[in-house]
């Protein structure tokens, strides 16, 4: 039996997407808001449910598909498939949901960070299709990071490298929710743009129209993004002082901003990382989308499973 396919599933705080998968591209999909599900023990019945659901719509069986990746919010142990936890959702604290996903499919199951499978996938097939050393920065209300280093994905001795948001800016600034301080996450995430946004203008505006004013020339509006860009283009100096890769590729909400973040990010990295690292990377707009978890998660069943059966 031909084993074309693989179920890619992107699990994240507010929508899962489930993917079925066929030579790299989506040919079936279902979203469903995180919140239907409540407890976990659902939203694990759920992901099966909605894979069997894809199969019966595709005119196929479980015998048709290599395996089933998913990519999670949050660290997890990829060599034994636990989650340690996720920040945004609750009640998952070691949660062995690899074992758990392959009693119930009958299918080989394999799991990662998402913002690892972003990285991968648009390294395969995205921005920066073809280059070896790549970084990969999702923004959204969490701030994740993955590193691809020769063409491969570094996970670290624990498999939690990569946590771009969580490197502190300077010595004493805001507490964040991993127990540091002053993380990149703490001035670029989501709900602290919202708060400036709030302070600024006295009243809450989603960042969509946060863009739009920016995108109408609105002084202010523009101002708050480029005080974004500006902590995000410190961070990456960092990163890309220490690393030296060819790519950084920005995905996530924020990234929606355009000019407003890249351009004024490129600039200070221009200024503030090392001539001949700041001349070599190049500061890529993702281009999967939405689409790059679960086109990640079948690239990991590719990468592991199917390498694993030659
Ligand atoms: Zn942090």
């Amino acid at each position: 039996m031909v084993k074309n396919y693989i179920i890619g599933i992107d699990l994240g705080a507010t929508n899962i997407k489930i993917g079925l998968i066929r030579k790299r591209r989506i040919v079936l999909r279902a979203v469903v808001p995180t919140a239907t599900f409540g407890i976990k023990e659902n939203l694990i019945a759920g992901l099966s449910n909605a894979a069997s659901g894809l199969f019966l719509e595709a005119d196929i069986t479980k015998n048709n598909v290599a395996g089933i990746g998913i990519g999670v919010p949050g660290p997890v142990d990829f060599s034994r498939g636990v989650v340690h936890f996720f920040p945004n959702i609750k009640g998952w604290c070691n949660v062995a949901l690899k074992s758990i996903m392959q009693k119930k499919t009958h299918l080989p199951v394999v799991i990662d960070n998402d913002a690892n499978l972003m990285s991968l996938a648009e390294t395969r097939i995205g921005a920066a299709i073809g280059l070896k050393n790549v970084i990969g920065i999702t923004l959204g209300t969490g701030v994740g990071g993955g590193i691809i280093i020769n063409g491969e994905l570094y996970r670290g001795s624990s498999f939690c490298a990569g946590e771009a948001g969580h490197i502190p800016l300077n010595e004493a600034g805001p507490k964040c929710n991993c127990g540091g301080r002053a993380c990149i996450e703490r001035y670029v995430g989501n709900r602290y743009i919202l708060r400036n946004v709030r302070k600024t203008f006295g009243k809450g505006i989603n960042l969509e129209a946060l863009s739009r004013l920016a995108h109408q020339g609105n002084a202010k509006a523009i101002g708050i993004w480029n005080g974004v860009a500006c902590h995000l283009g410190v961070g990456l100096s960092g990163i890309i002082n220490f690393l030296n890769p060819d790519a950084v590729v920005i995905g996530g909400g924020v990234s929606n901003a355009g000019k407003f973040i890249f351009d004024k990010a490129r600039e200070v990295i221009k200024e503030r990382s090392m001539p001949t690292q700041a001349k070599t990377v190049k500061i890529l707009k993702a281009k999967l989308g939405n689409d790059a978890g679960m086109i990640g998660a079948a690239l990991l069943v590719e990468e592991t499973l199917v390498k694993n059966e030659k």
